[in-house]
């Protein structure tokens, strides 16, 4: 068993800015961060466009930024929460800088600012296409200066321990005490014994095969937190990105950044014609809901697998200097951007709900917060602005630590029970959490997409029910590996989206359900 002051599930920019932040005020506190990948793979090492945060005061103001945020989450944004966040942003950036994050100058030396979708002002902070990789980077470094800090990699936490493994304990309260942690190494399970516990684990992509997130994204913290019955909400609302790399055969993509759109391409059909204008007057500038609801609608006007974006008419080097990422990536494909048009295609993206949390970053859990991608915070509202997200965690991750610094919350003197495997064996039947797996995202790909039905989130709880019960179980007889455990996740996620989703009876931005349209 390992006891520590604090528990940090995840390495991405949530984890890794509370864990440094605690660290550098109070050294004589221990934090452990456990993850399970290598230490730097998670969402946030993806990211292309930047952070979103208002710095040029005199074309733009908070007030513009609070107002495209608003805009973009269609009237179900807590406003007290945009306006905390938008007016943070700034410090929180030049902490990031501090802790050495370089983002490209201008010709003038100030920060270059990008624009993306949604935004009315330049005001995307940016490392070449490669924002996220600089920021994990630049973390990392920081929390390895840091010795009251011990990362794990390689460490599955596989539950939060609560009140209902703690058969003693009366409390009304629902406290958190840690987690079951797997090391998947050497497949031995302990206990983390912590006074607090920080969820940070990130988004959900991969419950629909076709992400632009990494293979880690498969909403492990939220769905920890919904067997632990923490508060869940907004899992409708599932952003997904426009323009991802169409390959044929499907499954993870790359992502081809807003900023490019921002930058000037246009998208077009098959046929060529250049369809955004028809559907917005911001055209390839909208925001990413109704970009995305508009491809959908081509798509499923002209049966085509993608559509593309065309970059042919732009100035070149201009472009390779801004996105050397993406110009690489397709090069890889055979794509010249010169002549070639970019096959694209939306995937999901972004969870814009997740684990409800006040502006201290607190659940409905004692002793358990959360921050980041897995945490429903009322920014984003119904549909997250381009570039919020990064802002969000950074700005939480504060708010979290401040909290901290004035409350330093102790567990109770209790016995935690160790992890019981009695009676599980080691699974041979890799092909049953395999097929499980390509069954789900089917599943949520043909019913629970961009464009969603009554009917098909009935025919869809039905499936789920199948696959809930024979992974269940696999679940009870299996010793704990990695895989099985994310695949139970992801189907306690794909619950709660599509559950969610039957209880929305009115359009808001990133959901649409077709039953819903007067
Ligand atoms: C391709 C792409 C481009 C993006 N571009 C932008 C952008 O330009 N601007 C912007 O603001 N946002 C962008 N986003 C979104 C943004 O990157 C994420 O929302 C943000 O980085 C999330 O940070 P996080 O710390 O919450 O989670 P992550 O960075 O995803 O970190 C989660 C961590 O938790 C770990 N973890 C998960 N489950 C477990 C478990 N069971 N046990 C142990 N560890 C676990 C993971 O391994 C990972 O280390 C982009 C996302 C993607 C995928």
């Amino acid at each position: 068993m390992i006891t520590t002051n604090y528990l940090v599930i995840g390495s991405g920019v949530a984890g890794l800015t509370f864990s440094i932040k605690i660290a550098e005020r109070f050294p004589n506190r221990n934090v452990v961060i456990v993850t399970k990948s290598d230490e730097d793979e998670s969402n946030t090492k993806y990211a292309q466009g930047g952070v979103a945060v208002v710095l040029d005061t005199e074309t733009d103001s908070f007030n513009k930024h609070i107002e495209d945020t608003l805009i973009a989450g269609d009237g179900l944004c807590d406003e007290s929460v945009v306006e905390m966040v938008i007016k943070e942003g700034p410090k929180r950036l030049e902490e990031l800088m501090f802790w050495g994050a370089n983002f490209d100058l201008d010709q003038s030396g100030n920060l270059d600012l990008g624009k993306e979708g949604g935004h009315s002002e330049s005001r995307v902070v940016h490392h070449k296409d490669i924002t996220g990789f600089e920021i994990e980077r630049a973390l990392l470094n920081r929390i390895h200066q840091l010795t009251s800090i011990t990362i794990l990699p390689n460490h599955f936490a596989i539950d939060l321990i609560t009140n209902h493994q703690i058969k003693h304990i009366k409390d009304e309260v629902l406290n958190c005490f840690g987690a079951y942690v797997l090391d998947q190494k050497t497949g031995r399970i302990f206990t983390v014994k912590a006074d607090n516990t920080l969820l940070a684990s990130g988004g959900i992509g991969c419950v629909y095969g076709h992400t632009t997130n990494p293979i880690i994204a498969t909403g492990d913290g939220v769905a920890m937190a919904y067997r632990a019955k923490a508060k869940i909400k907004d899992m409708e609302f599932i952003q997904f990105h426009p323009t991802s790399l169409y390959e044929e055969k499907g499954e993870s993509s790359f992502l081809i950044s807003e900023a490019v759109r921002g930058f000037g391409a246009y998208l077009r059909n098959k046929k060529g014609f250049r369809f955004m204008p028809d559907y917005d007057e911001r055209a390839e500038l909208a925001s990413r809901d109704i970009v995305s609801q508009s491809i959908d609608n081509e798509l499923k006007k002209s049966g085509d697998t993608h559509v593309f974006l065309d970059c042919t008419h732009l100035d070149l080097s201009a472009f390779k200097n801004h996105f050397p990422n993406i110009y690489e990536k397709c090069l890889e494909h055979h794509i010249d951007i010169e002549k070639d048009w970019i096959p694209v295609v939306p995937a999901s993206h972004y969870l814009c709900g997740g684990i409800v949390v006040d502006k201290e970053g607190k659940t409905s859990i004692s002793n358990l917060f959360a921050c980041g991608e897995c945490t429903r915070t009322g920014l984003h509202g119904a549909n997250r602005l381009a570039s919020n997200s990064l802002l969000e965690a950074l700005v939480y991750a504060h708010n979290i630590f401040k909290y901290h610094s004035t409350n330093n919350d102790k567990s109770p003197k209790i016995k935690i029970p160790d992890w019981n495997d009695i009676g599980t064996i080691i699974p041979q039947e890799h092909i049953l959490i395999q097929h499980n797996l390509k069954q789900l995202q089917a599943l949520m790909r043909d019913y629970v997409g961009i464009v969603r039905s009554n009917k098909r989130l009935k025919r869809a709880t039905k499936h789920l029910d199948l696959i809930y019960n024979e992974v269940e179980d696999f679940y009870k007889e299996s010793k704990i590996t990695t895989s099985l455990c994310e695949l139970r996740n992801m189907i306690n996620v794909a619950h709660l989206i599509i559950s969610q989703s039957l209880e929305r009876t009115e359009n808001k931005g990133g959901y649409y359900n077709i039953d819903n349209v007067k």
